[in-house]
């Protein structure tokens, strides 16, 4: 596949459809990215990293602001919007190389589709969600715990970003 192809491929269209594709990109791609010695070895990396930022935000208690936040009229912020913008082709597919899977829970239109009782399915999150630093977070934390929140998310984006790297260099071949 061409550069171009991957990318216009990847951005283009709603939740359903960037999951279509993912799900025919893993058809046809997924044997030869799991083939990949530094694909797995990514992917288990930011698996430990994803482990890493959940125990520190399960350690601040996140859970506690966010289901109180949820349960105003105005909800919290994982609305259908961000499940359809925020998520593309390869980030999707990337969950589901790590064995995620990824499906759509509700098609309310007023959260996310890939938003489940406990809370996101997805192991590795869409950018703007990992990035996401509410007012409420903020002034309920300490700044020593946000300090540690911001290096943990930016390890893991960091890691995301290079293992997208590799899954579209591997696409080109
Ligand atoms: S991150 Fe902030 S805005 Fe989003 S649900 Fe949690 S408390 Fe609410
Ligand atoms: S964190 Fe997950 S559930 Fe929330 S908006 Fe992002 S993708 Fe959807």
């Amino acid at each position: 596949m061409k550069y171009q192809e991957i990318i216009s491929i990847s951005y283009c269209g709603n939740a359903p459809e960037k999951l279509a594709k993912a799900e025919e990109m893993l058809q046809e791609f997924g044997q030869n990215l799991l083939a990949e010695s530094k694909i797995v070895a990514a992917v288990e990396e930011l698996r430990e990293r994803v482990v890493s930022l959940d125990t520190h935000m399960a350690a601040m208690d996140m859970g506690k602001n966010c289901s109180a936040c949820a349960a105003t009229p105005l909800g919290g912020c994982c609305s259908a919007y961000m499940g359809h913008e925020n998520n593309d082709v390869l980030q999707l597919l990337m969950n589901m190389l790590a064995g995620i899977k990824v499906k759509l829970v509700r098609s309310d239109d007023l959260e996310c589709c890939f938003l489940e009782e406990t809370g996101c399915l997805l192991l590795f999150k869409p950018i703007f969600c990992l990035n996401y630093l509410c007012e409420r977070i903020r002034q309920h934390s300490g700044e020593q715990d946000l300090k540690l929140l911001e290096e943990r998310t930016a390890s893991l984006l960091g890691g995301q970003v290079e293992l997208e790297g590799l899954i579209i260099s591997r696409l080109q071949k």
